[in-house]
C-alpha cells in the first residue's frame, strides 16, 4: 500500500501517519521529520534548509526530491509507505509521479485530513506556547498551506485518488476513519 496524507499544519498528520503505518505495517516517511533531523545533525542538507523551516517557507523541491528518493524506494520494496508532508505542491506531485511512475511505485491513494481554520489556529497556538513557533510563523505556515498545498486536493480528486476524513474529531476516531477508508480502498483494489 502506498498512500499520502495531506493536512494543514495542526491537522494531526504526523500522529495519524504513525498510527496508520503501525496498523498496516507500512513505513512512515515524514519529510518534516527527516528535514529536522538533518538540521539537528548539521548535515549539508540541514544547513541549506534551516532558514526555510524557521520562516515557515517550503524547502526547494530539488532538496526534497533528493532526500526522499532512497527512503521511498526502500519502503516500496518492503510493504509500502505512508508519506506525511510530501508532496506539498502540485509541482512536487508531478515530479514524484514522473519518477515513481517509471519505477512502478507511484501513490495509490491520498487521504485528506480536513480541519477547520479556526480549529487549526486554536491547536497551533496551544502547541506553539513555549516552543519557537511565533504567531506570525504559524499564520505564515497556514497561508503557505492554503496557497501551495490545498491545490493538491483538487489535483488528486481529479485523478480519483482522494478520500477525505473529518480531522476535527478525537484522535482515535480520526485514525479509525482512515483505517476504514483504506480497507474500503483495498477491497476496491485501489491500494494493495
Ligand atoms: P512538517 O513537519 O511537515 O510541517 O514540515 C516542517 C517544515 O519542513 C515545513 O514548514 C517546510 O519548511 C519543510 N517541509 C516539509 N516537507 C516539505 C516538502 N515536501 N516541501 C518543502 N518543504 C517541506
Amino acid at each position: 500500500m502506498r498512500v499520502l496524507l495531506i493536512g494543514a499544519p495542526g491537522a494531526g498528520k504526523g500522529t495519524q501517519a504513525a498510527r496508520i503505518a503501525r496498523h498496516f505495517g507500512l513505513t512512515h516517511i515524514s519529510s518534516g521529520d527527516l528535514l529536522r533531523r538533518h538540521v539537528k545533525e548539521e548535515t549539508a542538507i540541514g544547513r541549506q534548509v534551516a532558514e526555510y523551516i524557521d520562516r515557515g517557507d517550503l524547502v526547494p523541491d530539488a532538496i526534497i526530491m533528493d532526500m526522499l528518493y532512497k527512503p521511498v524506494m526502500a519502503a516500496s520494496a518492503s510493504g509500502g509507505y505512508i508519506l506525511d508532508g510530501f508532496p506539498r505542491t502540485v509541482e512536487q506531485a508531478e515530479a514524484a509521479y514522473a519518477v515513481a511512475g517509471e519505477l512502478g511505485v507511484q501513490v495509490q491513494l491520498t487521504v485528506h485530513i480536513e480541519v477547520s481554520p479556526e480549529e487549526l489556529l486554536r491547536r497551533l497556538k496551544a502547541r506553539g506556547r513555549g516552543e519557537d513557533d511565533s504567531d506570525s510563523v504559524i499564520r505564515h505556515r497556514l497561508k503557505v498551506y492554503e496557497e501551495k498545498t490545498m491545490p493538491l486536493i483538487a489535483y488528486y480528486a481529479e485523478r480519483e485518488k482522494l478520500v477525505t476524513v473529518n480531522g476535527g474529531r478525537p484522535v482515535d476516531e480520526v485514525t479509525w476513519s482512515i483505517v476504514v477508508q483504506l480497507q474500503r480502498a483495498r477491497r476496491k483494489h485501489l491500494v494493495d
